[in-house]
C-alpha cells in the first residue's frame, strides 16, 4: 500500500474534474482536524479510492521454513541471523501452535549463546506456560538451571566498568565524527497510527481519552502545557499521552496540499481501522470523527518531535563510525528543548534500554537554557543549509550564536586565537593519533580514560568558540559517550527482510 501514489492519484482526479478549488476552499476553512479528516475521507469514499491493505495470515509452513533457517544459522554459530530467523517464525506461527513453542524453544538456545540469560529465561517460561512438548523439556529445564547459575554470578568486569561510568556521569553520546545528530523520520504514519492506538488502550473507555485531551487542550496556552492534574497539582509525566498530545503540529503554518496529504494518510488509517480491525467496533460517528482527527494530529506532531534511535556498529575495517537506525520514539520531555546549531547538549541512550538522558557538551551556567540539536550542526553544515532544513522540517528560523555570528564548517574553523600553550599541549596530548585510532575501534578503556580530561578541557577550550580544538574535543567526547552507549557487533547489520509473499 503506497500512501504516496495514492496521493497522486487522488490529486489527478480532483484536476480531471475540476475539483482543486472547492476541496482546498472547504479545506482551508476547517478549524478541526476531526472536519478536515472527514472531508478527505469523503473525496476518497466519493471516488472509491480506498486500497485493499495487504493482509498477513499466520501459517505454520512459512513459521517452519524461517525456523530451518534459523536452526541452520544457529549451527553455523551465525547467531544473530538465527535471532531474526527465530523471530520471524514466531511472527508467521499460528497463535498457540507447535510451531510458535518450538520457534520460542529455539530461540531461547540462541539467547544462551549470546549471554542473553533474562532473555533466556523469558522465552523459556513462555515455552512452559505453553506446555513443554516432551522431547524438549529436559533440554529446556537444563537450559534454565544454567541462565539461573550464570545470572547468579558476578557481572563481568566489562560491564561492572560500563554500569560505573553511567552512574558516575550519567552519560549521553552521540556516535560518529560527523556530528550526526540526525533525527532521522520515516514511517511517520505508522508512528501517529500507533500513538492513537496506544492512547486509546491505556484508558479504559473513549470518553476517558476524551477528557484527557480537553484538559490538554484547555492548557496547550498556559504554563502547565502537557500536565496532567494529580491531586490538585497539575504534574509534567513523560509517561502520560497527555505530555504527547500537547506536542507542536504547526497546522498553522502548513500548506493546504501539505494537510491535504497528510489527511489521505489519516482517511486511510482510518479506513482500515474501521474495516479491518475491532478497534472502532460499535462505536458512534462522532467517535470515529474524533479518531480520524487524532490520527491527522499525529502525523502532523510526528515529524517534529520524534526522536530517532540508532546504534553503533563498525565497518568491515573495524571502525566504530555508523549509525545504524533502528526505529523512533516520542521522548516528550526532550521534545521541550530548543535548538541550537551548536547544542550544549546532546542525548545518551544505552543500547538496548530504550531510556534517554542528557549530557553536557559545552559548560551550562545556572539559569542557562539547554539546546538540544535537531539533527543540522554548524560543524557540518553552513548557514543557508541549516536554516532551509529547519524551516522546512520544524518551521521556525534558528537565532542561535551559529547562527546569528556565521560561525564556519569544520574544515573552515581555524585554530583558537590566543589560546595559551599549556591548553593547546594538553589538547594535543590527550587527543593524541593514537588515541583517536583507538577510540574510532571502540575501545572502551580509552574512552574511560579521556572522558574526565575532555570535559575540563571542553570546559576550558568554550571560552574559545568557534574554534578546531573545541570542535575536536566535543567530538571525542561524543565517541567516548557512543562507546559506553554499547553496539552492536559485526555481522549484526545484516538484516533479514520480512518475506511476506
Ligand atoms: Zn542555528
Amino acid at each position: 500500500m503506497d500512501i504516496d501514489l495514492l496521493y497522486a492519484e487522488v490529486m489527478q482526479k480532483l484536476i480531471l474534474e475540476n475539483k482543486i478549488a472547492r476541496v482546498s476552499q472547504k479545506l482551508i476553512s476547517s478549524t478541526k482536524n476531526d472536519d478536515r479528516v472527514q472531508q478527505v475521507y469523503d473525496v476518497l469514499k466519493g471516488s472509491k479510492m480506498f486500497p485493499k491493505p495487504m493482509i498477513v495470515q499466520k501459517c505454520a509452513v512459512k513459521s517452519t521454513v524461517y525456523r530451518n533457517l534459523g536452526n541452520k544459522n544457529f549451527q553455523n554459530h551465525n547467531d544473530y541471523e538465527a535471532w531474526q530467523y527465530y523471530n520471524l517464525a514466531l511472527l508467521h506461527a499460528p497463535v498457540d501452535s507447535v510451531d510458535y513453542i518450538f520457534a520460542l524453544a529455539n530461540r531461547s538456545a540462541v539467547f544462551f549463546d549470546l549471554k542473553k540469560y533474562e532473555e533466556c529465561l523469558n522465552d523459556i517460561e513462555q515455552v512452559s506456560n505453553m506446555g513443554y512438548p516432551e522431547r524438549l523439556k529436559d533440554k529446556l529445564l537444563k537450559r534454565e538451571s544454567s541462565c539461573k547459575e550464570a545470572l547468579s554470578k558476578p557481572l563481568l568486569i566489562d560491564e561492572k566498568n560500563t554500569d560505573a561510568i553511567e552512574t558516575m556521569y550519567s552519560m549521553k553520546g552521540s556516535r560518529n565524527p560527523s556530528y550526526s545528530n540526525s533525527i532521522e523520520i520515516y514511517e511517520i504514519g505508522t508512528l501517529a497510527l500507533r500513538t492513537v492506538i496506544k492512547a486509546r488502550c491505556e484508558q479504559p473507555d473513549w470518553q476517558s481519552l476524551f477528557n484527557i485531551i480537553s484538559e490538554v487542550e484547555a492548557n496547550l496556552n498556559t504554563e502547565y502545557r502537557g500536565c496532567t492534574r494529580v491531586d490538585d497539582k497539575w504534574v509534567y509525566d513523560s509517561q502520560s499521552y497527555a505530555t504527547i498530545h500537547a506536542l507542536v503540529s504547526n497546522i498553522e503554518k502548513r500548506s493546504v496540499s501539505d494537510i491535504f496529504r497528510k489527511g489521505v494518510t489519516a482517511a486511510v488509517f482510518l479506513h482500515i481501522l474501521m474495516k479491518e480491525t475491532e478497534f472502532l467496533k460499535d462505536a458512534k460517528t462522532g467517535i470515529v470523527k474524533r479518531v480520524g482527527g487524532l490520527l491527522l494530529h499525529h502525523i502532523m506532531t510526528v515529524p517534529t518531535n520524534m526522536h530517532g534511535i540508532s546504534v553503533n556498529t563498525p565497518t568491515s575495517e573495524g571502525k566504530y563510525v555508523n549509525d545504524m537506525s533502528l526505529g523512533s520514539a516520542a521522548y516528550a520531555f526532550f521534545s521541550l528543548l530548543n535548538h541550537s546549531c551548536s547544542p550544549n547538549v546532546t542525548r545518551f541512550s544505552r543500547f538496548g534500554t530504550g531510556n534517554m538522558k542528557l549530557i553536557a557538551i559545552r559548560p551550562i551556567k545556572k539559569g542557562m537554557q539547554l539546546f538540544d540539536n535537531y539533527g543540522v550542526h554548524h560543524a557540518t553544515q553552513d548557514r543557508e543549509s541549516r536554516q532551509s532544513t529547519l524551516n522546512f522540517q520544524y518551521k521556525f528560523v534558528c537565532t542561535c550564536e551559529a547562527c546569528v555570528d556565521n560561525w564556519p564548517t569544520y574544515h573552515n574553523l581555524g585554530a583558537a586565537k590566543n589560546l595559551p600553550k599549556l591548553i593547546a599541549e594538553k589538547k594535543k596530548k590527550i587527543l593524541s593519533p593514537n588515541a583517536i585510532e583507538k577510540l574510532e575501534r571502540g575501545c572502551k578503556d580509552i574512552a574511560m580514560a579521556l572522558y574526565k580530561p575532555l570535559c575540563e578541557l571542553i570546559t576550558v577550550l568554550d571560552n574559545y568558540a568557534p574554534c578546531v580544538e573545541l570542535a575536536d574535543c566535543q567530538e571525542s567526547l561524543k565517541q567516548c559517550l557512543g562507546i559506553y552507549e554499547g553496539f552492536l557487533p559485526f555481522g549484526f547489520t545484516k538484516v533479514i527482510d520480512w518475506d511476506v509473499s
